[in-house]
C-alpha cells in the first residue's frame, strides 16, 4: 500500500482497526468496545486510492451476502455485489475509479442523523432536543399531530442497528400524510446516540444496554432512556414500537420478524401481525406473521427489561413491540433503503388498519 491511501474511521459511525498491510492486501477488524459479546458492525473510509484494486481482509464472516455497503457521501448506499451471495464472507476487492477519492465501506447501509434531519425539513417538520446524552450530546426527537392518546416510535436502542431507521422514518412519512386522529406521534430515532455518532456496537454494552436500561424498579442509567419514560409517565401511550436490526446473517435473520415478549398481549400481536402481512406491498421487505418468534424462544426471553415490556407493563399500551429487520435480505429479497422505507409505510398503514380506520 502507497503512503498516500488512508483509511481511517474518522466519521459519523466509523468503526475499524488496520491490523496489517501486504502490498495491496490490507488486514482489519472491527472494534467490540464496551460490547460484552462478539459482534459484526464495521465501517470504515479510504481516501487517495484513485485508480488502485485493493483487497480488504477480516478476521471474520463479517461481510453479508452482496459484499460491503458502499456510499461516497454516507446518505446513499449499494450493495458492491458478490459473486456468491449464498454465504457471508470475510474479505473483498474494491477497484477505485480515477475520480473515487474517498469511498466509504460499511457492514450496512448506515442512517445517520443527517438523513433523519434532511428528512424532517423535506417534510416541513423540526426536531427538538430530548435530553443530553451521557456524552453531553443533545439527542433529537420529533413529534407532531393532537391528541390524548400517543403513538411512540423508538429506534437505535442498539446503536449499530440502522435498518430500524429506514423503517421509523417510512412510519413516520405514512403517519404525517395520513393521521391517526386523536393521536400525537413521539419518535426518538437514535436512543443511543452516543454509540450511533461513535461507530459502537452498542448491543450488549457494559454494564447493560440502553434496551435493558427498563428495569422500572430502577432509575434509568442512560438519560435518553430516563427521558422516554418520563414521556410514558407524562402521556398516554397506546401504541409503542421499537425498530431493531436482528443478528448479521442467517435463519431468523434473514426475515423481517416480531420478537413476541408477554404472551398477555397475544391476541392484539396476532391480529396486527395479520394485518401487516395483508398491508405489505411488493416494493417492501416481505413480512410474514408466521416468521414471529414466540415468547421464551431461544434468545427470545419473555419477560426481561426492555422497551417493549415496559410500554405495555409499566406505561400501559394497548400494543408494544420490537419490529427487527434484516441487514441483507428478508426472505429472499435485498435490502434496500427505498424497500426498507416502505416496510414502514405498509407498517403505519397496518397500523390504521388495526386501529378500525
Ligand atoms: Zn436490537
Amino acid at each position: 500500500m502507497s503512503a498516500e491511501i488512508t483509511i481511517h474511521s474518522s466519521f459519523t459511525g466509523g468503526n475499524i482497526e488496520i491490523t496489517g498491510t501486504s502490498g495491496d492486501d490490507i488486514f482489519l477488524r472491527n472494534q467490540i468496545r464496551d460490547t460484552m459479546e462478539d459482534w459484526f458492525y464495521w465501517a470504515f473510509c479510504v481516501e487517495g486510492a484513485q485508480g488502485r484494486t485493493l483487497t480488504f481482509h477480516f478476521d471474520k464472516k463479517w461481510i453479508g451476502y452482496y459484499g460491503p455497503a458502499v456510499s461516497h457521501d454516507l446518505n446513499r448506499w449499494h450493495w458492491l455485489g458478490s459473486a456468491d451471495s449464498s454465504s457471508a464472507s470475510d474479505s473483498f476487492s474494491y477497484t477505485f475509479a480515477p475520480e473515487e477519492s474517498r469511498v466509504y465501506f460499511a457492514h450496512d447501509m448506515l442512517y445517520h442523523p443527517a438523513r433523519f434531519e434532511a428528512f424532517c425539513k423535506e417534510m416541513g417538520l423540526r426536531t427538538e432536543i430530548l435530553c443530553l446524552s451521557r456524552g453531553k450530546r443533545p439527542v433529537p426527537f420529533l413529534s407532531f399531530g393532537e391528541g390524548a392518546e400517543t403513538i411512540l416510535l423508538t429506534a437505535r436502542h442498539h446503536a449499530c442497528e440502522a435498518t430500524g431507521n429506514y423503517v421509523l422514518e417510512g412510519v413516520v412519512e405514512e403517519l404525517l400524510e395520513r393521521r391517526l386522529p386523536g393521536f400525537r406521534v413521539v419518535a426518538v430515532p437514535f436512543v443511543d446516540y452516543d454509540g450511533v455518532v461513535c461507530g459502537d456496537q452498542g448491543k450488549s454494552r457494559a454494564p447493560w444496554d440502553h434496551n435493558r436500561d427498563y428495569d422500572s424498579s430502577k432509575e434509568a442509567l442512560y438519560p435518553t432512556v430516563g427521558a422516554i419514560r418520563a414521556i410514558s409517565r407524562r402521556e398516554k401511550i397506546r401504541y409503542a414500537f421499537d425498530f431493531h436490526s436482528p443478528w448479521h446473517v442467517g435463519g431468523e435473520n434473514d426475515r423481517v420478524f416480531i420478537p413476541l415478549k408477554h404472551s398477555a398481549s397475544q391476541e392484539q400481536d396476532a391480529r396486527f401481525s395479520e394485518i401487516f402481512e395483508k398491508s405489505m406491498t411488493p416494493e417492501a421487505l416481505p413480512y410474514h406473521a408466521a416468521d414471529n418468534i414466540p415468547p421464551g424462544w431461544k434468545w427470545n426471553l419473555a419477560e426481561t427489561a426492555c422497551f417493549g415490556n415496559y410500554m405495555y407493563h409499566t406505561a400501559g399500551a394497548e400494543l408494544a413491540f420490537t419490529l427487527e429487520t434484516p441487514y441483507f435480505r428478508a426472505a429472499g429479497k435485498a435490502f434496500g433503503q427505498g424497500e426498507a422505507v416502505e416496510t414502514g409505510r405498509c407498517f403505519a398503514r397496518a397500523l390504521r388498519r388495526y386501529h378500525g380506520l
